[in-house]
């Protein structure tokens, strides 16, 4: 059974080149979930051959451009297209004033049934489950409102193997907060951001973003199994350096790449 998580983009807030900004998508038992929709999000799941029609739930960490501006467009392509299926939205309170707004001003272009959930500031909660999969949101510390979200997979009769359900936890925009370990204790794989490099320390606290080597930290905190870093700055043209100062603290580090998937195996 299928626990994998595909790169859509990995640049913070400019998009390069190579980097798109900030969107993931999580196969769980072949349900696609779609994790922040930085601007041409669409292009990327045609580019990497996944089909956007398999999405279903889309989950927003918040309000800034760089997760947020390919929304529109994905969902007027989904109406373009002739989609009927609904689409459920979880992010921020204001996130649906947003979405309508805009498309207030193109009314034809959003037919499709949007069903908003707003997330909650106090604390770890469940937000989402089906057959597959449990979906947690939990406040982390950024410059505006800000989640991050834990996937933990669900068994069934069909797949329970007596094993450990596999959990990938999404942690992006923020500042380096110890508390936040206990959110994703010793899950699989820990995305977090590393915007800079701990040179740009006092960038990262100024600007409520994390280095390289507090996600390496945090990862060690929370007993990660895997760390995956990204949300690069612009400015890092080789993040050769980035991913060698996070596997110094912790070994098992990967970097994000646009295209990149990462399989989270069965085990035990
Ligand atoms: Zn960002």
């Amino acid at each position: 059974m299928k626990f994998s998580l595909t790169i859509l983009g990995s640049s913070s807030a400019v998009p390069t080149a190579s980097r798109n900004t900030t969107a993931h998508v999580l196969n769980v038992h072949e349900r696609f979930f779609l994790i922040d929709c930085g601007e041409a999000t669409q292009i990327q799941f045609r580019k990497f051959r996944i089909r956007f029609g398999r999405v279903h739930q889309i989950f927003i960490s918040h309000l800034h451009s760089d997760h947020i501006l390919g929304l529109f467009g994905y969902l007027a392509t989904q109406t373009l297209i002739g989609r009927k299926k609904e689409i459920e939205i979880f992010g921020p309170p204001d996130l649906e004033k947003f979405v309508r707004n805009h498309f207030a001003l193109f009314p034809e272009s959003l037919i499709l049934p949007v069903v908003f959930h707003s997330l909650d500031q106090s604390g770890i909660c469940k937000i989402f489950e089906d057959k597959a999969v449990e979906v947690f949101s939990f406040p982390v510390k950024h410059r505006v409102p800000t989640w991050g979200f834990l996937f933990r997979e669900k068994f069934n009769g069909r797949n329970n193997l007596n094993r450990e359900p596999r959990t990938y936890a999404f942690c992006t925009d923020t500042i380096f907060d110890p508390s936040l370990a206990a959110y994703f204790k010793g899950c699989d794989l820990l995305y977090h951001e590393a915007t800079y490099g701990n040179k740009e320390l006092s960038r990262a606290i100024s600007t409520a973003h994390s280095t390289a080597k507090q996600a390496a930290e945090m990862a060690q905190l929370a007993g990660a199994k895997q760390l995956l870093i990204g949300h690069f700055s612009a400015r890092y043209k080789d993040t050769t350096g980035l991913l060698d100062e996070a596997r110094e603290i912790f070994a098992n580090t990967i970097e994000a790449i646009d295209g990149l998937t990462i399989d989270i195996p069965e085990q035990g």
